[in-house]
C-alpha cells in the first residue's frame, strides 16, 4: 500500500508535469500562431487587408449607389434614349450616368485597376454627387480565399455594365435590369456583383426596392436564396429582345419543357441561381465580357457552369475581345445533358 506522502508527492508531480504541459503547449500554439500571422496575415486578419476583398465591398455600395441612379432616372421620366449600333442596341441617360458613377467610384479608391465599362463615353470631371466612397462592411468580415490573398491591385480587371437589360429598361420590364460589377484575375472571373434595382417592385408601394448578390469563387455567392428547378425538368431562358435563328433553333434543340423570353444576362443568371430556369441558352454573337464576369462568378460560387456554346472557358484578360463570339450556354445543375444537345450545324455557324 503507498504511503498518504507518496500518493500527494505523486499528485504534486502529475500536477506540476500537466502545468508544464499547459505551458508547453501554449506557448507552442502561441509562436504558431506569430508564425502564421507573419507568414500569412490575411487569413488570420480582417479580410480587409486584402485588395480583393477590399474591391469587393467598395463594388457592392457602388452597385447599389448604381442601382438609385437607375431608379431615379426612370422617377425623373427623360430616358435620354440613344440607339448605338441599331435599334435594339440602345444607351440611356442611366446607363451614362450609372457608368460614370462606378468607374469613378472604383479608379478612386483603386487607382491601378483596369477598369472596362460598357458605355463609351466622353472623358469629363464627374459630379462628385455619383461617386460612392463606401463599403459593405459585412464582407470585410469574411475571409479572404487564400489563392487570392496576395494579389496586387495592378493585377485586376473589372468589367462593368452599369445596366443590363438596357432594351427592357425602356420598355417598363424593370425587374429584368442589372447592373454588373465582374472581377478578373489571370483572365478568370473570380468575384462579382450584381444589384437588382427594381427586385421587389410588384410588391406594392411599400416595399423595398433593390438587392444586391455578391461572390468570390471559393468563398460563395450571397443575397439570395439558392433554389433548383424540380428534377428532370428543363426550363430554357433565352433573349427576348436580340433572336435570330440559331437562338430559336438551339433552344428547340434542348427539348424544353418551356421556354423564358427575358432581358439581361445578370437577370437569366438570377433565374438560375432561383430555381426559376434550368439553363440560360444563347448561340448567337452579342453578349458581352461585361455581361458574363459578374453572372459567371456568382453561378460558379454555387457548383454552376457557364461557358460558351462550344463548351469553351470564357476569358476576361484587359486585351481580350469584348464580345462573346460563340454564345452563351449556363446552368446550375445538369450542364453536360445541355452542351451535349448543341447541334453540330450551331456549333459550326458560331466561331470563338
Ligand atoms: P439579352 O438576353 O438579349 O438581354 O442579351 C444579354 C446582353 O447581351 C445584353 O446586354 C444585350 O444588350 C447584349 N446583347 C445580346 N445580343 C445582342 C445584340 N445582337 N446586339 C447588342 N447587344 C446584344
Ligand atoms: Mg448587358
Ligand atoms: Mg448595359
Amino acid at each position: 500500500m503507498p504511503s498518504i506522502s507518496r500518493l500527494i508527492d505523486s499528485a504534486k508531480a502529475r500536477y506540476w508535469t500537466q502545468r508544464g504541459t499547459w505551458v508547453y503547449d501554449n506557448a507552442l500554439l502561441l509562436l504558431l500562431k506569430c508564425l502564421w500571422s507573419n507568414v500569412v496575415p490575411e487569413c488570420t486578419m480582417a479580410s480587409s487587408n486584402t485588395v480583393l476583398m477590399r474591391l469587393v465591398a467598395s463594388a457592392y455600395s457602388i452597385a447599389q449607389k448604381a442601382g438609385m441612379i437607375v431608379r431615379r432616372v426612370i422617377a425623373e421620366g427623360d430616358l435620354g434614349i440613344v440607339e448605338k449600333t441599331c435599334a435594339t442596341d440602345l444607351q440611356t441617360k442611366a446607363d451614362r450616368l450609372a457608368q460614370m458613377s462606378i468607374c469613378s467610384s472604383l479608379a478612386r479608391k483603386f487607382p491601378k485597376l483596369t477598369i472596362i465599362g460598357e458605355e463609351d463615353l466622353p472623358s469629363e470631371e464627374v459630379d462628385q454627387e455619383l461617386i460612392e466612397d463606401s463599403q459593405w462592411e459585412e464582407i470585410l468580415k469574411q475571409p479572404c480565399p487564400s489563392q487570392y490573398s496576395a494579389i496586387k491591385e495592378e493585377d485586376l480587371v473589372v468589367w462593368v455594365d452599369p445596366l443590363d437589360g438596357t432594351k427592357e429598361y425602356t420598355e417598363g420590364l424593370l425587374d429584368n435590369v442589372t447592373v454588373l460589377i465582374g472581377i478578373a484575375y489571370e483572365g478568370k472571373a473570380i468575384a462579382g456583383v450584381i444589384n437588382q434595382p427594381y427586385y421587389n417592385y410588384e410588391a406594392g408601394p411599400d416595399a423595398v426596392l433593390g438587392r444586391t448578390i455578391w461572390g468570390v469563387l471559393g468563398l460563395g455567392a450571397f443575397g439570395f436564396q439558392l433554389k433548383e428547378v424540380p428534377a428532370g425538368k428543363h426550363i430554357i431562358t433565352t433573349t427576348r429582345s436580340h433572336s435570330n435563328k440559331l437562338v430559336t433553333d438551339c433552344v428547340a434543340a434542348m427539348n424544353p419543357d418551356a421556354v423564358l423570353r427575358v432581358g439581361g444576362a445578370g437577370n437569366k443568371i438570377i433565374q438560375l441561381i432561383e430555381g426559376k430556369a434550368s439553363a440560360y441558352v444563347f448561340a448567337s454573337p452579342g453578349c458581352k465580357k461585361w455581361d458574363t464576369c459578374a453572372p459567371e462568378v456568382i453561378l460558379h460560387a454555387v457548383g454552376g457552369k457557364l461557358t460558351d456554346i462550344h463548351g469553351n472557358v470564357l476569358q476576361y484578360h484587359k486585351d481580350v475581345k469584348h464580345m462573346n463570339s460563340a454564345g452563351v450556354l449556363a446552368t446550375l445543375r445538369n450542364y453536360d445533358y445541355y452542351a451535349s444537345r448543341v447541334p453540330e450545324s450551331i456549333k459550326n455557324a458560331l466561331v470563338p
